[in-house]
């Protein structure tokens, strides 16, 4: 199908990658946003291979690459700072056939805007959706209407339209831990600059990526607590990290605390179908996962892609193709929410036991076991 006249509701990773696909395959997209300013959620985001594969059938290889940290190695620490295992991610390039990059997400945002034009309006909340005569009609909170062939559903977790296309609403559950995150200055106090150093302990995770000029950090604290208390992250991470690696304490000193995210993960149960009629789930308002593996907005942009090429590749009608579209796609996303899951458990002391054993295997890791993790969420992608 050509020429379609095509509403992005959300202007996220999802919406914009989206809106990215469509302009390339010469269809007339509009996205609309909520947010007066669009601000990205969060500081950095590991884009595994799969999400740069998505960049590079957009014609944005080079732009990730330009923006994205040279990642070279991944390291295991235990909470003192004894190495359990430190092995060189190159065999992961070598099998999946494409480099990960860490990114600031406000980069991955600005690389997406260029690529958008003045498609993006702001102040946009939209409230509902409906189809009238064969049209989509969407409505925003200021009572404005805008009509379209289709609408893409891409207003993130809390998704305000996700129950037009489900037919209930979909509750989000609370993983049990919390998440502080943020980007800090490269510095030899905070270990090798080019590697992904994760410390662990006490069900407990201290991660540092790089990203252009920095470090991307994030600290997961198991907290029964569902409502995060981000008045004072610093002092926070003191309490809980507090006997840990002298790395780990110079990363908490680091930090520039009006900057650090504070967040309580949230996962939902898998969804059965991202289509109804002419409107479409795509990304977290579809599949929010828990961040275990990664994943989450390398799944929205697979989406992206996958959702601009059944548009292309199928005459039928646009619903065939967003039926098509949720049929590759829900078994996919709902593999990774539950992979992500059962991860997220180990490393957070769900099972004491369990979690112990698994420090005693990264011990024993060579990298084969991890990197075999890694090439298996993006082998069983739509880029290969
Ligand atoms: C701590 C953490 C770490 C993560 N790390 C990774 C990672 O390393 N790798 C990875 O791939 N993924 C990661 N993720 C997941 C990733 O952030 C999400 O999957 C991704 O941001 C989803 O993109 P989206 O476009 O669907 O939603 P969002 O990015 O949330 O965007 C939704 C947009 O919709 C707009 N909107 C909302 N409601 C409305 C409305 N009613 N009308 C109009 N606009 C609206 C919002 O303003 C927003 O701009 C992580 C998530 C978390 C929480």
């Amino acid at each position: 199908m050509q020429d379609l006249d095509v509403l992005v509701i959300g202007g996220g990773i999802g919406g914009l990658t989206t809106a990215v696909a469509l302009l390339r395959d010469g269809h007339r997209v509009r996205v609309l946003d909520q947010a007066r300013e669009l601000r990205p959620i969060g500081a950095g985001i590991s884009l595994w291979s799969n999400g740069v594969k998505v960049l590079d059938a957009l014609g944005l290889g080079a732009g990730i690459a330009a923006v994205g940290g040279s990642m070279e190695r991944l390291c295991y620490r235990d909470l003192h700072g004894t190495t359990l295992c430190d092995f060189s991610l190159q065999p992961l390039v070598d099998r999946v056939g494409e480099r990960p990059y860490p990114v600031r997400r406000a980069d991955l945002q600005a690389l997406l805007l260029g690529n958008i034009g003045d498609r993006l309006t702001m102040g946009q909340r939209c409230t509902s959706v409906e189809e009238v005569d064969g049209r989509v009609v969407v409505h925003t909170e200021a009572g404005e209407r805008h009509e379209a062939d289709l609408a893409v559903v891409a207003d993130g977790t809390h998704s305000k339209l996700r129950s037009y296309v489900v037919g209930r609403t979909v509750e989000r559950e609370y993983v049990g831990y919390h998440n502080y995150n943020g980007v800090v200055p490269d510095s030899a106090a905070l270990g090798d600059p080019r590697s992904w150093t994760v410390h662990v302990g006490e069900g407990k995770r201290v991660s540092t990526m790089p990203v252009r000029d920095g470090q991307y950090f994030f600290f997961d604290v198991p907290t029964p607590d569902a409502v995060p208390d981000g008045t004072d992250p610093q002092g926070a991470l003191r309490k809980h990290f507090a006997g840990w690696d002298e790395r780990v304490q110079a990363l908490i000193e680091a930090i520039d605390p009006p900057g650090v995210a504070t967040l309580a993960i949230h996962s939902h149960a898998p969804i059965d179908t991202y289509a109804r009629g002419n409107v479409v789930l795509l990304g977290d308002s579809a599949h929010t996962t828990a961040p275990d593996l990664g994943q989450g907005g390398c799944l929205a942009m697979e989406d992206a892609l996958v959702l601009a090429n059944y548009l292309t590749t199928t005459s039928v009608s646009i619903a065939d193709a967003l039926q098509r579209y949720s049929a590759e796609r829900a078994p996919r996303a709902a593999r990774i929410i539950e992979r992500a899951l059962k991860r997220s458990r180990l490393s957070h002391a769900h099972d004491p036991a369990a979690t112990e054993a698994w420090y005693q295997e990264l011990a024993q890791e060579d990298g084969s076991s991890i990197i075999g993790g890694i090439a298996a969420s993006i082998e069983t992608g739509p880029c290969r």
